[in-house]
């Protein structure tokens, strides 16, 4: 990654600051070596708490323990246990209790999960943290919030950016295909995110930054062009996806939200986790939901901008519409009104939005037009490296996905995509039936 984009401000363009406060991201073979001197340059001096699962222990967590211990720093860690971490208030909880006293900085040693609590636990006591990754599996690692399972609802907490950035291709090329396939997943729904976020701007003026949707642009095609490669582990391709994950994570960074990297795919995603917390169900990893529904999203443009600006339809309003989101929500919907409550009716400024569409119809239906080929493009590079492809890969029935397709956009009412638009426009339904019919 250019050092140049690292630990400094940037006076962009589009008039406003960027702030890039990660220090470092060394992407490389054999290089959990120079751990130690990096960690002294960038001023992680101090006592060391490593936090790792069982997983990542092996993977990598013993060989940094013996690293930095073998650099005279003095390191704690702790290990979780178990199969089904999630980044809430128990494993928290469990991390802030084993570190005691508190120590002057957190290696992170993992993927999602443990980049998650720690992250949490890192703003929470004050102290910087790093991340070993051991999987090329989701976008997280540079980003500065943290997402934590709070009564079936995921609850987006501030955290601080992690001061480092490591991803040893040593360890990342002997991670499980299926997690390459989720972190490729997670960067195929850049393309949603990247339209969702030009569409929120056409239509209601929202800030927009071409210099960061251009890092983007450019990180998701460099990871278009050796996705191929991934089944092969080569360390080109390995590599190229860790970089394009990490930089997403840089671009929210410079945002200062996740508006670049998440758009109605992860609304979807979000929506299918929830689910399978309410069920009780073991979910699969984040890319995986993200890579299928970006699929399923990329859809939905298509067949909006398919035609002509189609006429207003019927919108789903005030009661009804609360009694729908309460089904779909179950556990999970006071949570959701509460993010969302305010967005329930049309906005007053409705007709002036659609205006701007319609005035930007052209751009967007040329776009969409290369949706077809990326679906195709993508689906296979999926597949090849064994992730799921269909929401029934991953167990979702068709009324899961129809919920999901309808409803995702209350996750975030204050942050319109393609599915809110379609949904103001009432067409999301009949556009919803048709994606289902050809999916199911
Ligand atoms: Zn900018
Ligand atoms: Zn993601």
């Amino acid at each position: 990654m250019d050092a140049n984009l690292l630990g400094r401000v940037h006076h962009c363009q589009c008039g406003r600051d960027h702030a890039v406060l990660t220090k470092r991201v060394e992407i490389g073979r054999h290089i959990l070596p120079e751990l130690p001197q990096w960690m002294l340059q960038d001023g992680l001096t101090g006592d060391v708490f490593l936090v790792a699962d069982e997983r990542t222990w092996e993977a990598a967590g013993r060989q940094v323990y013996q690293i930095l211990t073998g650099a005279g720093r003095n390191v704690r860690y702790h290990i979780l246990r178990g199969e089904e971490l999630h980044a809430d208030s128990r494993c928290i909880g469990e991390v802030m209790v084993a570190m005691e006293p508190v120590a002057d900085v957190i290696v992170a040693v993992g993927t999602g999960t443990i980049n998650d609590l720690s992250r949490f636990c890192a703003h929470r006591l004050g102290i910087p943290y790093l991340i070993v990754a051991t999987a090329p599996s989701m976008d997280g690692f540079a980003s500065s919030v943290t997402p934590v399972i709070r009564d079936h609802f995921k609850i987006t907490y501030p955290g601080i950016h992690p001061t480092q950035v490591i991803g040893d291709l040593e360890v990342l090329c002997q991670s499980p295909l299926p997690m390459m396939a989720a972190g490729f997943g997670d960067i195929l729904g850049k393309r949603v995110a990247l339209v969702d976020w030009a569409l929120g701007q056409t239509m209601t003026g929202e800030f927009y930054c071409p210099t960061i949707a251009g890092m983007m642009e450019e990180a998701l095609q460099a990871c278009l062009a050796v996705a191929p490669q991934l089944p092969s582990r080569s360390p080109e391709a390995v590599g190229g996806l860790m970089n394009a994950l990490a930089l997403s994570g840089i671009a929210m960074q410079m945002m200062g939200n996740s508006r670049p990297a998440s758009g109605a795919e992860h609304h979807i995603s979000h929506f299918l986790e929830m689910r399978d917390m309410a069920r009780g169900r073991p979910s699969t990893y984040h890319g995986d939901k993200v890579g299928v529904a970006s699929l399923l999203a990329l859809r939905v443009y298509e067949k909006f901008f398919a035609g002509n600006p189609p006429a207003q339809g019927k919108v789903l309003a005030g009661e009804e519409l609360v009694a729908a989101l309460q089904k779909a929500y179950g556990p999970a919907f006071d949570g959701i009104m509460q993010e969302s409550g305010s967005y329930l009716n049309l906005p007053s400024d409705w007709e002036d939005w659609k205006a701007h569409v319609i005035e930007n119809w052209a751009r967007y239906q040329k776009t969409a037009a290369a949706f077809p080929a990326l679906r195709a493009a993508g689906a296979q590079a999926l597949r090849a490296a064994h992730g799921p492809v269909t929401p029934q890969d991953m167990g979702y029935s068709r009324g899961d996905i129809a919920d999901a397709m309808r409803y995702a956009r209350f996750i975030r009412g204050g942050r319109p995509t393609i599915l809110t638009v379609a949904a103001q426009w009432g067409c999301l339904d009949g556009i919803v039936e048709e994606i289902l019919d050809e999916v199911f």
